[in-house]
């Protein structure tokens, strides 16, 4: 049995643990922080089990559903599966009626309150022209060119926010090659691939509590509050990067001067997670709603985290999302707090807690040039941020995991 070092607990690096187990490797798992997840995990506020930031999975994310089933975590009741919606609170928007791929859309883009049947035919004419083009474009497209000339309804109701969702980066910004990945995987990827699925536990509960449990029931060792600071001594067996691309490449600076460059010339975007109490009866037609977004109202999604969980403590709790985020704490949570207020019809909703995490995503900007996930024939590299289709998501982090472990046992 060959040992495997995996350097870094998050997602990637508990998929990559869990994959190299069943193909039996010896693995020792090592974690910097007192508990796995990574940017994917349980936060305690005041006696509240919240979340690192909150999530929503869709239905393409096979590779983690599969996962998560392996160690044991029933997605079917973990996640609620609902057709995606973007509605705001005022009914404008576009929600996929429960119906197979892709009568969905079709369905869904002619029922879109808001938009003119212009907008809808400009929409179905350019979706058609992406698939007969097998959603490739040239690389060097931001998601703005690739949508030039569509109209303004459907790239405020749809376009932008399913980008600054997927991406975490505006239209003008985001690579639209990748936005065109993240369309066809989520539109056409079979029956139930577009359905957003929103957890009802939290995020540690979702994975990383399971996976621990799971590796060290088959005989993996895995061990939290160890931050590898040289990675020089554990080159002796084979050795998998699964921390972020900051920590990456400072473990590599000396010995890899060229891959670390490349990871290091990442930059990332912000997500922040507002928490407001709503000291009201919320009755939302849904637990989770689009919202309408500007600078002054940064929020793009609310979630009613008390009526998603089946923890009492968190009736009346409410997530607000602001991907993409610029500003600093502080003036986000007044912002928030005062969107809800008014978008919301929550005059009474009072500030819980925010969480701001600057380097949530990767800035996946066009003909960006990722880090390899081989760095030398033992040493690779997993994480969302590792050279692939994916932006910064769960789903991204799992599969490069999956093929680390999958291109280590390929090599001599
Ligand atoms: C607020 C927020 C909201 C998000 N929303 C979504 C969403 O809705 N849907 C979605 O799919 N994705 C979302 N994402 C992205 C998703 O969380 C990430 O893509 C994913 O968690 C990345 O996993 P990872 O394992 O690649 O990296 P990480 O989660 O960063 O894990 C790396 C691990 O390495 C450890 N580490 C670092 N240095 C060392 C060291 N020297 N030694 C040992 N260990 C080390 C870290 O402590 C960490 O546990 C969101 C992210 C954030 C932050």
């Amino acid at each position: 049995m060959t040992s495997l070092t995996i350097i870094g607990g998050g997602w990637a690096g508990l998929s990559a643990a869990a994959h190299a187990v069943q193909a039996g490797w010896r693995v020792r798992l090592l974690e910097a922080a007192p508990h796995t997840g990574g940017r994917a995990r349980r936060v305690m506020h005041q006696g509240l089990a919240l979340d690192n930031g909150q999530h929503i999975l869709i239905g393409a994310y096979h590779d983690t559903l599969a996962l998560m089933r392996r160690v044991g975590v029933n997605p079917d009741t973990c996640l609620l599966r609902l057709p995606l919606n973007l509605k705001t609170p005022d009914g404008s928007g576009v929600r996929l009626p429960d119906l197979p791929a892709p009568f969905n859309v079709i369905a869904g883009i002619a029922g879109a309150s808001g938009w003119g049947w212009s907008d809808k035919w400009a929409f179905i004419r350019r979706a058609i022209r992406w698939q007969q083009q097998q959603f490739v474009c040239p690389p060097d497209l931001t998601v703005a060119d690739l949508c030039a000339g569509l109209p303004p309804a459907v790239m405020a109701l749809l376009i932008e926010p399913l980008c600054v969702s997927a991406l975490n980066m505006t239209a003008t910004q985001a690579s639209g090659q990748v936005f065109l990945r993240v369309l066809q995987d989520a539109l056409l990827d079979g029956d139930g691939s577009s359905d957003m699925l929103i957890p009802r536990v939290d995020q540690s509960s979702l994975l990383p509590d399971a996976a621990v449990q799971w590796l060290k029931q088959h005989g993996a060792e895995v061990v939290t509050g160890h931050r590898v600071e040289n990675l020089l001594p554990h080159l002796t067996s084979p050795v998998l990067l699964a921390c972020p691309s900051w920590e990456a490449a400072r473990l590599t600076q000396s010995l890899y001067p060229a891959w670390s460059a490349k990871a290091a010339g990442l930059q990332h975007t912000s997500i922040a997670t507002v928490y407001l109490h709503a000291n009201a009866d919320l009755r939302w037609p849904a637990p989770v709603m689009a919202l309408h977004s500007n600078a002054q109202a940064p929020a793009q999604f609310a979630f009613d985290k008390g009526r998603l969980s089946q923890d009492p403590s968190l009736q009346g709790v409410l997530a607000l999302v602001v991907s993409a985020c610029e500003a600093d704490r502080d003036s986000i949570s007044t912002a928030v707090l005062q969107q809800a207020r008014e978008q919301l019809a929550l005059p009474q909703a009072s500030l819980l807690f925010t969480v701001l995490e600057k380097r949530a995503a990767f800035a996946c900007t066009p003909a960006l040039v990722r880090p390899s996930m081989r760095i030398d024939s033992r040493l690779l590299a997993c994480g969302d941020y590792v050279a692939g289709p994916y932006p910064s998501t769960l789903e991204g982090a799992v599969k490069s995991g999956i093929q680390a472990v999958t291109l280590l046992q390929a090599m001599p």
